[in-house]
Formats: structure tokens, sequence, C-alpha cells
């Protein structure tokens, strides 16, 4: 299980977090359906570090920034996702 450190709840289960798509993949409204579909499903997955937008959906409610590890799950870092970051 993935746990996770809120930085005002402190160590939580996965769980109670949302993981959010970053904003690069949003879609325009009159993209074409093959742009669409492409962005949607066919999404890059790299192996390593990544630094994620998560929520602390079912807790109190923060955004975090989380530098973890897509294949160990390994989370080296969560800070708060601080307006115009
Ligand atoms: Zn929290």
């Amino acid at each position: 299980m993935l746990l996770i450190t809120c930085p005002h709840c402190g160590e939580r289960a996965q769980a109670e977090f949302t993981y959010e798509r970053p904003v690069q993949t949003v879609i325009a409204l009159d993209a074409p359906v093959e742009v669409a579909v492409e962005t949607l499903y066919n999404r890059a997955n790299p192996r390593g570090w990544s630094w994620e937008l998560w929520r602390h959906t079912h807790g109190c409610g923060a955004w975090l920034k989380l530098h973890r590890h897509t294949a160990t799950h390994e989370v080296a870092a969560v800070a708060l996702l601080e307006a115009g970051a």
C-alpha cells in the first residue's frame, strides 16, 4: 500500500488521495476526435522519478506535489501546491 505524508494530516493511505492529471492533458473543446482519443488513452507512462499532482480528497483537501518513483512507488518528497506554482 502506498502511504503519502500529507503536510497537514501526516501519513495516510493512498485511498484518501486522488491522482490528478497534469494540466497539459486538457483537451480543447474543438479538438479532433483523434486528438482527444490519443490524449485520453495513450498517455506516456515513463519509468522513473516523476513529479505528480495529488489531492488529499478524503482528508484536508490540500493539493500536493509528490516526487514519486513510478516503478517502486517510493515517495521522495511531498510539498503543498502553492498558488502560481
Ligand atoms: Zn491532508
